[in-house]
């Protein structure tokens, strides 16, 4: 499984990265699936290729000890400075020489090519893990298992990116593009991408990109469930139950808004839903409630899909408030939408995954295209109760 997994991530790379025919069948459509066949089949047969890939399997007990060396340097979330230090170092040593560490924290080492920079792929592994700082992450050894929080998700990926650094430069594989190694910071949930995001900013002329995350080589991951979340504040007067009666409630605001988005009708194809998932708010039995807000979870695994939900959710909450004053003959307060609509979702097939596939199945995997989540997070002020 270790072996597979730095194999068919160095027979990505020589595929995308290997030459002209190679990059323009990976960029085209399924039809060209032929095309990258034979490529692939071309480059696999390449002696140096295959001289890379025995010495990937070679390096495995070598990784293996990197991955636990990887694992026992602590990367809780925003704090992956330490382990990232030590990856730029091992960079460094394995011939990046101007690897570097970016404003966001990745660890970035260019491998150029010698068609001027394009095509552009970026092979990469996270080094944050989801562990809360003061987490034990030495390693233990149980009835023949190696255990630690975070040796597979993503020690694994990182010592396996340095395996194929080390073979591919042992064996002076020429490419045409720039392979662009990087070891990114928050992947994990808290850190919401944050490296990634940053990566895509600075460089605008990445034209592909492959993350080695985790032990499973037997799926490639090429698509995304799009996921919309909103944190939903209502505002509204406050005041005693009994003399303050007839001021508006934040918290009935609130109940009119779920109970039309329970209403709410979504597509089984392409799955589309949406909750409510956590409430909160108001201070006593006896006040009438001066603040309430819910979290709403919405997703689609249509990009199209999930706007519209998410177009028809905040017209309903708009509506809800606007009840909610009439009900007490307020002056209606239509609120202020500060979401920041990004798309969520890429779901489609092309040449890339192509690659991938066929570069896991050259190395006796056969991969199963999959869906993963993308999350964005946004916040919304309902308008103000009142
Ligand atoms: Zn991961």
């Amino acid at each position: 499984m270790r072996i597979g997994l730095a194999s068919s991530i160095v027979a990505a790379v020589l595929v995308i990265a290997g030459g002209p025919l190679a990059t323009s069948a990976c960029a085209q459509t399924p039809s060209s699936a032929s095309a990258v066949e034979t490529t692939f089949q071309a480059i696999l047969a390449n002696p140096k290729v295959i001289k890379t890939l025995e010495d990937i399997k070679a390096d495995d007990d070598t990784a293996l000890a990197e991955q636990k060396r990887i694992t026992e340097i602590p990367a809780p979330p925003y704090k992956e400075t330490v382990r990232a230090e030590y990856y730029l170092k091992r960079f460094q040593e394995l011939g990046l020489k101007d690897a570097s560490i970016d404003t966001e924290g990745n660890v970035i080492g260019l491998r150029k090519g010698s068609g001027g920079g394009r095509p552009k792929l970026v092979v990469s592994a996270h080094l944050d893990t989801v562990f809360p700082e003061g987490t034990d992450v030495s390693v233990k050894e149980k009835d023949g298992v190696i255990l630690a929080p975070g040796i597979g998700d993503d020690s694994r990926g990182l010592a396996a990116l340095l395996s194929l650094i080390k073979s591919i430069n042992a064996n002076e594989i020429a490419t045409v593009g720039d392979v662009m190694f990087v070891g990114t910071v928050g992947e994990e949930e808290l850190g919401n991408l944050r490296g990634v995001k940053a990566l895509f900013r600075d460089h605008a002329d990445i034209d592909g990109f492959i993350s080695i995350d985790g032990l499973g080589i037997t799926r490639v991951v090429n698509q995304a469930t799009g996921s919309h979340r909103y944190e939903m504040i209502f505002k509204g007067p406050g005041g005693h139950s009994f003399q303050e009666f007839g001021l508006p409630s934040a918290i009935h605001a609130m109940g009119r808004a779920i109970a039309k988005i329970s209403d709410l009708q979504t597509p089984s194809e392409p799955k589309t839903t949406f909750t409510v998932g956590t409430v909160s708010g108001g201070t006593s039995v006896n006040a009438i409630a001066g603040d309430a807000r819910m979290a709403v979870d919405m997703r689609s695994n249509s990009t199209e899909e999930l706007l519209k939900l998410e177009a028809r959710l905040l017209d309903l909450v708009k509506e809800a408030v606007v009840e909610e004053n009439a009900r007490w003959n307020f002056r209606q307060d239509h609120g202020r939408d500060q979401a920041d609509r990004r798309p969520a979702c890429r779901d489609r097939r092309d040449g890339f995954t192509d690659c991938s596939g066929h570069a896991a199945g050259g190395v006796g995997y056969h991969p199963w295209p999959a869906r993963d989540l993308c999350r964005l997070e946004h916040r919304f002020q309902s308008g103000d109760v009142a």
